[in-house]
């Protein structure tokens, strides 16, 4: 995890050179004697993090200009030039909604055929028949809901089809869907993968590395490039995602055993709670739950109230981050099926004691 991506000792180097900044290199001869041509096909600050996730994927990756851009890229390459002339994509009907807009919007027009399917499944054969790709989300976004990432790989493979996991919520580290037999791992590497809430940065990494090239020939062509300061700073952060998403899952798992002691709150769920619904399935695939607690409140002004009197808890969309975030899911008028008083949270990495004392505030004040 710290070592992932960085090159050998040498005298006088840094351990992390910084970003490259560069629209063109030196470049003699044919192109293909060069590393790195042009600004828009290659740069060395998106090799060493795109071999630190290799690293840690467990498969070739490559980086994009935000969590959309990685998800259009599967999607792209995946389902539109597959083989099939009206391809089917198995999409989950809970997941997070711009993949799900950006779908009907987008890719519904060109002939792409949509099965909608919730997390939890059945993922059935009547549901996989002549699927191009199963896109899975687990644990899904906002409603914490999990799949079994091991049958429903094997149940989609049967039927023919690829899998994609958005495994932006986990993160590699909480859970690698390589391993689990996907064939592709899509991430938003905005949330906790960086986790400073200063960037925004997306990747895919792949099973087979005639994918990747693929991948990476569409982010050529299309142009949805990460910047080498982003790229630079997410590569930085890495090295300290464990000890980040191991704070944010154990405040996550105490805001959540505390919120399920006030009586204002209602259905909290967290994956890592022994009685969530999701547990046992998590406990299976995942290393680490998470930063992120669902819950609901009364109403809509209740939730507000409460978002409002927060001290550490900031009134923020996103999550991931270094600081305990939180925001009314249903203020997004295009947003996700969930109760005016949905409220998702994000535990950061302060002081439990501190955090637990601060919502409890909140919650009192939102009494008013
Ligand atoms: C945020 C998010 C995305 C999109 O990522 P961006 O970096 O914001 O483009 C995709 N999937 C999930 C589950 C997300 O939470």
């Amino acid at each position: 995890m710290i070592e992932a991506g960085l090159p050998a000792p040498r005298q006088g180097e840094p351990f992390l050179p910084g970003p490259v900044f560069a629209s063109k290199y030196h470049l003699y001869g044919a192109p293909e004697t060069s590393p790195y041509t042009y600004g828009r096909n290659d740069n060395p600050t998106w090799t060493r993090f795109e071999e630190a996730l290799a690293e840690l994927e467990g498969g070739p990756s490559v980086v994009f200009a935000s969590g959309m851009a990685a998800v259009t890229a599967v999607l792209t390459e995946a389902v539109l030039h597959g083989r099939r002339r009206r391809p089917v994509l198995v999409m989950p009907s809970d997941g997070y909604n711009l993949a799900r807009t950006l779908v009907r919007d987008h890719f519904e027009p060109l002939g792409v055929r949509v099965r909608s399917v919730p997390t939890t499944g059945p993922y059935d054969p009547a549901t996989l028949r002549g699927a191009s790709l199963v896109w899975i989300e687990t644990p899904s976004n906002p409603g914490l809901d999990v799949c079994d990432l091991r049958t429903t790989t094997r149940a989609a493979h049967r039927a023919g089809a690829l899998v994609a996991v958005d495994n932006t919520t986990a993160t590699v580290l909480g859970q690698r869907p390589l391993a689990f037999g996907a064939d592709f791992s899509v991430a938003s590497d905005s949330k906790s993968l960086s986790g400073h809430s200063d960037l925004v940065l997306g990747h895919v990494a792949t099973r087979e590395r005639a994918w990747a090239d693929r991948i990476r020939n569409f982010r050529k062509q299309q142009g949805a490039i990460p910047g080498p300061m982003e790229t630079w700073l997410a590569h930085r952060s890495l090295a300290t995602l464990a000890l980040r998403l191991e704070r944010q899952a154990t405040n996550a798992l105490g805001i959540a055993r505390f919120l399920r002691t006030r009586r204002e709150v209602r259905g909290v769920r967290y994956p890592g709670l022994p009685h969530d619904p999701s547990h046992e399935i998590a406990a299976r695939q995942m290393r680490f739950y998470g930063p992120i607690v669902g819950f609901e409140l009364a109403s809509e002004a209740r939730a507000e109230r409460f978002l409002r009197a927060g001290r550490l808890l900031r009134s923020a969309t996103s999550f991931g981050g270094l600081h305990t975030s939180a925001e009314r899911r249903a203020r997004w008028k295009s947003g996700d099926d969930v109760a005016p008083g949905f409220v998702r949270l994000s535990a950061g990495c302060e002081d439990l004691d501190d955090l637990i004392a601060d919502l409890g505030a909140a919650l009192d004040a939102s009494r008013r």
